[in-house]
């Protein structure tokens, strides 16, 4: 297993809609345990392919470190099939490192897609684990929290980001 590069906002290929994965092979097996250690060592709860620099439709989720009793998920060719309520909360994201912003999300969610063996699932989220289905599926679509947000908030953070970045790297 390796740990893989984590693509950053604002690279485009964050912005790509990621292609279904019609053939689960060894190849595809190989990437998710990448991700899987990409993820932990990253102390992500959840990653997907394109923010490997894969535009596939692949995600992994682990929340059990902020919840307990909830099982390591690496889902392909995800898909949210119903939700239900409404709710706000603090959201962050690998590709935005340092970054924290409110984001309303369905506080229940059931998606549908293969396992790794190749099997239909069907996985209900609440709480974190629901947040987390639709912020990596999201991702998949090509959209990130910043997509999420108000258009004011948006400007006010690309602004924000810019300079945050740019201080980053002068080791401000
Ligand atoms: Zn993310």
């Amino acid at each position: 297993m390796a740990v893989l590069e984590i693509k950053k906002y604002p690279e485009k290929i964050l912005k790509q809609k990621a292609a279904f994965i019609n053939n689960i092979d060894a190849h595809i097996q190989h990437l998710i345990d990448d991700m899987i250690e990409t993820m932990y060592s990253a102390r992500g709860v959840g990653l997907a392919a394109n923010q490997v620099g894969i535009p596939k439709r692949l995600c992994v989720i682990d929340v059990s470190l902020k919840e307990d009793k909830k099982p390591l998920i690496a889902l392909i060719n995800p898909l949210i099939i119903e939700k239900e309520g409404t709710v706000e909360a603090e959201e962050g994201c690998l590709s935005i490192p340092g970054y924290m912003t409110n984001i309303k999300r369905a506080e229940r969610v059931y998606a549908r897609g293969l396992n790794r063996e190749g099997k239909p699932v069907e996985i209900e989220g609440t709480g974190l684990l629901a947040r987390a289905l639709q912020h990596e599926i999201d991702h998949l679509d090509g959209l990130l929290i910043i997509d999420r947000m108000s258009p004011i908030k948006r400007e006010f953070f690309k602004r924000r980001y810019k300079k945050f970045v740019k201080e980053m790297k002068s080791g401000r």
